[in-house]
């Protein structure tokens, strides 16, 4: 059995358009998700909006980098027909929408889109709104960026920070450390057993990115019953928990064909 926390990536965007409401609500519909990760960018007036690219192309129906349009330009696209007809007209959230969305009922992991030039506030921006809905407690702040967790920890002392990572460079420990980090966000293809216990030995909690098949979800929480795992498909990790081994699928590939 699986029991490792699952953190649904940009919300269950295995089912619904990613960082879309639509994706949210759909998590939210899962009773042992209670954690879902979201990006989260400005608008040209500085309003914080949730999307990943920094260009429109992909997920909607705009062209353009996302820091050029305002707000109002923005919320006019449609962020869902790329996915499918189902979700046409879907918006662009504010991060204001999805924190109302999540309150009470999901923990958010808000990665802080930017790069060394862009989006210099965007913290500080996020920060505000968190503190308005009072759930500094409730989420944390993950960034590729350590120019923007440093910002993070400047304006938001008590809200935790996570570092994202595609690697192990030898001085991790100190890159962490130099951003008062608590959380690891890693590519999955970086850890093993021993590396997932020395950061849990030394207080760093572990996400692991983007794991969508059943046998590797397996793999990953048999390195550790509190490494979390980051997935599109939260429905599989939730068939990952409940159902028996791979081994043992004789047993029920008879009533399940898959
Ligand atoms: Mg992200």
């Amino acid at each position: 059995m699986l029991n490792n926390k699952c953190v649904a990536h940009r919300g269950f965007s295995g089912a619904a358009p990613e960082n879309t409401l639509a994706a949210i609500r759909l998590a939210a519909k899962m009773n042992d998700i209670d954690w879902i990760e979201i990006d989260v960018q400005l608008s040209s007036d500085g309003v914080p909006v949730v999307i990943h690219d920094f260009t429109l192309q992909r997920t909607t129906n705009g062209s353009g980098a996302v820091h050029q349009h305002t707000l109002q330009q923005l919320k006019q696209l449609d962020a869902g027909s790329w996915k499918s007809r189902l979700f046409k007209g879907e918006p662009i959230p504010t991060l204001d929408e999805v924190l109302q969305e999540a309150k009470g009922r999901l923990r958010l992991n808000i990665e802080l889109k930017t790069n060394a030039e862009l989006y210099a506030g965007l913290a500080a921006a996020v920060a505000h709104q968190v503190k308005q809905h009072g759930m500094e407690r409730d989420v944390v702040f993950t960034s590729f960026v350590p120019q923007a967790l440093l910002e993070a920890r400047e304006t938001a002392p008590a809200i935790r920070r996570g570092l994202i990572i595609d690697s192990r460079p030898a001085d991790l420990l100190q890159r962490l450390e130099d951003c008062g980090c608590s959380l690891l966000s890693i590519g999955q293809g970086r850890v093993d057993t021993a590396f997932v216990r020395s950061m849990l030995d030394r207080g760093i909690d572990v996400m692991v990115w983007t794991v969508d098949q059943i046998r590797r979800m397996r793999e990953l929480g048999s390195m550790h019953p509190d490494l979390m795992i980051c997935t599109n498909r939260p429905d599989r990790w939730l068939l990952a928990s409940k159902l028996p081994e791979v081994r043992e699928r004789p047993l029920w590939r008879r009533w399940l064909r898959f």
